[in-house]
């Protein structure tokens, strides 16, 4: 090839494994737990690190290089690795750089699950956590102790869709020599690229936009080659990866991801912009609403708003429910960045158990509903929503 492929949709067609004899061009699936040697020789040189070589598919196999190489293309990372979800990335990630007596600086509105592993597993290990709320990043500098190793956050966040100005913490990481990891889930690479703004790792769970049609798990975690190495021996020590197949799927989805992600964005401001001129709506949060808190520094990081968009149905958590109750063609379901239209009601469901105090705390009112807006038509959307407001 006389000049080197660079951009974002030709990466994610292109990267691919060496075809085998028989030329196919689609990449072939690699079903196969292990990896012969020609003798004891290679076997050696390959455990000792001397050869680079599949092994064992908990280490590496084809089809997870082949995925972990087009996420990394895409976000400008040395290296990566491939876990079964995004859990098992973000709980790798963490395990795998943190010790005892270890503590982190996090924005308050993460993901539940990650949530839940800051305040109920990492204190097991004596690691602790200190929050900063989306809109007080001021204090992060403030929450910093010798002891802190890593700043985390998410943008947007889940599910109230706030922006976090990922050059701020960037400095921030840089001055306090912490290591910056962004989960960047909602934005996806082709949205949005952390590194860029000074990020030293980069979190998905691939099951949301990445697969985008709701078929398998996945999580990748790629950045910085000197941290991906501890992550990259903690994981093939424990065994959170990701299964071949799940990984040819995806790397198969990432062909697509640019056109999908493109029409999700057009579909989602047009669900953004009829909300907000509803009479029964309080108000409605996506990123590229000029009535958006943080719009300035979502334009600045973002190629596009993304296909989440908050709002909250007049009348608390009771009206929540019934707009729920009314919905017609958009599922109710626990994934989001499918090809279908899906609504939650956090209030009532994923955060029911917290007070309404903590609710508010992260961003989330009574009358709350998040929309993953899909690939229908967008005047059926509409419609649908149309229907359960009135
Ligand atoms: C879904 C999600 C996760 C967890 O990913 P799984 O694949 O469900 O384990 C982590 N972070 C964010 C922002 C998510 O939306």
């Amino acid at each position: 090839m006389s000049e080197e492929i660079k951009q974002f949709e030709t990466e994610a067609i292109r990267t691919q494994l060496e075809r085998s004899e028989f030329l196919e061009h689609s990449v072939p699936l690699y079903l196969t737990s292990s990896f012969l040697f020609e003798d004891a020789e290679d076997m050696r040189a390959s455990f000792s690190e001397e050869k680079e070589r599949n092994i064992y598919s908990r280490f590496t196999n084809p089809n997870t290089s082949e995925f972990v190489e087009k996420i990394c293309k895409m976000e400008g990372a040395e290296a990566g690795y491939a876990f079964a979800t995004g859990m098992a990335a973000v709980f790798s990630t963490f395990a795998a750089l943190l010790d005892s007596g270890d503590h982190i600086v996090s924005s308050r509105s993460v993901f539940g699950s990650t949530h839940t592993l800051f305040t109920k597993y990492l204190p097991k290990w004596n690691i602790t956590t200190s929050y900063f709320k989306v809109d007080e990043v001021d204090t992060i500098e403030s929450l910093i102790t010798p002891q802190t190793k890593i700043l985390y956050a998410e943008s947007p966040t889940n599910p109230a869709v706030d922006i976090i100005d990922l050059q701020l913490l960037g400095d921030i990481a840089k001055k306090h020599n912490l290591i910056l990891i962004i989960d960047n889930c909602f934005a996806t690479p082709y949205l949005q690229q952390p590194i860029t703004f000074g990020a030293d790792l980069v979190i998905h769970s691939a099951t949301k936009l990445i697969d985008g049609q709701g078929r398998v798990l996945g999580g990748v975690t790629v950045g910085r080659a000197d941290l991906m190495r501890e992550i990259y021996l903690f994981s093939r020590n424990t065994g959170p990866a990701l299964s071949p197949f799940n990984a040819w799927v995806l790397s198969k989805s990432l062909e697509t991801l640019s056109v999908r992600v493109d029409k999700h964005c057009e579909n989602a401001i047009k669900v953004a912009e009829f909300l907000e001129a509803h009479p029964n709506v309080n108000w409605v949060k996506y990123p590229f609403l000029k009535s958006h808190p943080q719009y300035k520094v979502a334009k600045k990081q973002m190629k596009l708003g993304g296909n989440i968009v908050a709002f909250e149905v007049n009348g608390g958590i009771e009206a929540g429910r019934k707009f729920l109750n009314a919905i017609k063609m958009c599922s109710l379901s626990a994934n989001l960045g499918d090809t279908r239209s899906i609504v939650t009601h956090p209030a009532s469901t994923t955060h029911s158990k917290l007070s309404e105090e903590d609710r508010l705390q992260v961003s989330i009112a009574d009358g709350l509903v998040r929309i993953s807006v899909g690939l229908e038509h967008v005047d059926d959307i509409i419609q649908d929503l149309k229907q359960a407001l009135n």
